[in-house]
């Protein structure tokens, strides 16, 4: 039900795209992770676009004529999509805002820069957040981006229109919570596709109207029907799951199981921090942005806390075992699955780990792979 609704809002999005750019207005992409805040483009009269296209080996592969294969498919394909020139999203783009998180998006955006692409601005983000210099300094570079939006949208960012956009994302986050939690029954009322198709939508969608649609969602969504067996509770973790990039919870689905819930680092909208308080609303933003969103991801230190983060949501969830879908190359995010899987093995949560390059993740092994980690979910062989 909610995918055609999803198609016809994603077109008409690409229609308002192009006449707001007609108009004049500025256009402002960056990349996820959760560290460039909606609130501060939005209120520049701007529209933020969060890039975040993957799960296709045609772009990711487009751009080896400007990287090396070492560079993740998810990062690749953000060069490979404006290469191309054919998705809307990446050939609107005035400005994009690069956090410094992994070496993987920092040379995505010195290739952008290079090749004079598009204007990139670095946001620094600090190598920890438990010190007041380490917030002062993230502030101070979300100060900078502030006066580079003022001059290319010609608008200035008063504290009332930062204090509106906040409360513009805030609902936004806060529906997409209530749509996520719904996932806590039994019967979940929406699938883990569906949602992540909204969550990735949500990237891209104009705020308020995406707010509009989930709070009709949210006052709609019929109870789901009987399901004919109790199926395991999926967690799907890893570094980026691209807009597109579907075949893995298809798979899992098809192989007997459900993922319940995502802990995933680029692709997944932070939903669960709230920017409160009152004064100050640019030090609001860096202080929740840096400091309390979850999960705490990249941030040095952020390991521990993700850890318990995760083992939350296991519990909050009712999840049965772990799908780590790491992408090639993503040296940080394998290294992180040893840490994980030992974790989650002394709690006897099993954990799977999956790695896709953008190739035909649905063809070979994978599919056997998958079922065997069904069967040890179900209380089979743990051997398979
Ligand atoms: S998938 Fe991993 S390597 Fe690629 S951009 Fe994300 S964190 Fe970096």
């Amino acid at each position: 039900m909610i995918i055609p609704e999803l198609d016809s809002l994603i077109e008409a999005r690409l229609r308002t795209l192009a006449e707001a750019r007609a108009g004049g207005t500025k256009v402002v992409g960056y990349l996820p992770g959760g560290y460039v805040p909606d609130e501060l483009i939005y209120a520049s009269g701007a529209i933020p676009l969060c890039l975040i296209h993957g799960g296709e080996a045609r772009s990711a592969e487009e751009a080896l004529s400007l990287v090396p294969n070492v560079i993740c498919p998810f990062a690749r394909a953000q060069i490979g999509e404006t290469l191309l020139r054919e998705n809307p999203f990446y050939t609107s783009l005035d400005l994009v805002v690069v956090p410094t998180t992994c070496q993987h998006f920092k040379q995505v955006g010195d290739v952008w820069e290079h090749q004079g692409m598009v204007d990139v601005f670095k946001l620094g983000v600090p190598y920890d957040c438990q010190d007041d210099y380490e917030v002062e300094y993230y502030r101070g570079r979300l100060s900078e981006l502030k006066k580079t939006l003022e001059h290319l949208t010609g608008n200035s960012i008063t504290d009332d229109k930062l204090t509106e956009a906040i409360d513009v994302y805030n609902r936004l986050r806060r529906l997409l919570k209530t749509l996520s939690l719904a996932r806590r029954d039994q019967q979940p009322a929406i699938s883990a596709l569906d949602f992540v198709r909204l969550n990735h939508f949500s990237m891209y969608a104009d705020p308020v109207m995406m707010g509009d649609a989930l709070e009709a969602l949210c006052s709609s969504t019929p109870a789901a029907p009987p399901l004919p067996a109790k199926r395991p509770r999926v967690m799907l973790a890893g570094p980026a799951l691209g807009f597109g990039d579907y075949d893995i919870i298809n798979l899992i689905t098809e192989a007997g199981a459900d993922v319940v819930i995502e802990e995933i680092f680029e692709g997944i909208r932070d939903y669960r921090h709230v920017v409160d308080g009152s004064g100050d609303p640019l030090g609001r933003l860096a202080w929740s942005y840096l400091h309390d969103k979850k999960p705490a991801a990249f941030v040095r230190g952020a390991t521990r806390k993700k850890i318990d983060f995760v083992l939350d949501l296991i519990k909050e969830f009712d999840v049965h075992g772990v799908l780590w879908y790491q992408l090639l190359c993503c040296e940080l995010y394998d290294e992180e699955s040893y840490l994980f899987e030992k974790v989650l093995r002394e709690r006897g949560i099993p954990m799977l780990v999956v790695e896709s390059d953008y190739h035909n993740l649905a063809v070979g092994p994978m599919k056997t792979r998958l079922e065997a980690f069904v069967e040890i979910l179900q209380g089979g062989p743990v051997d398979a």
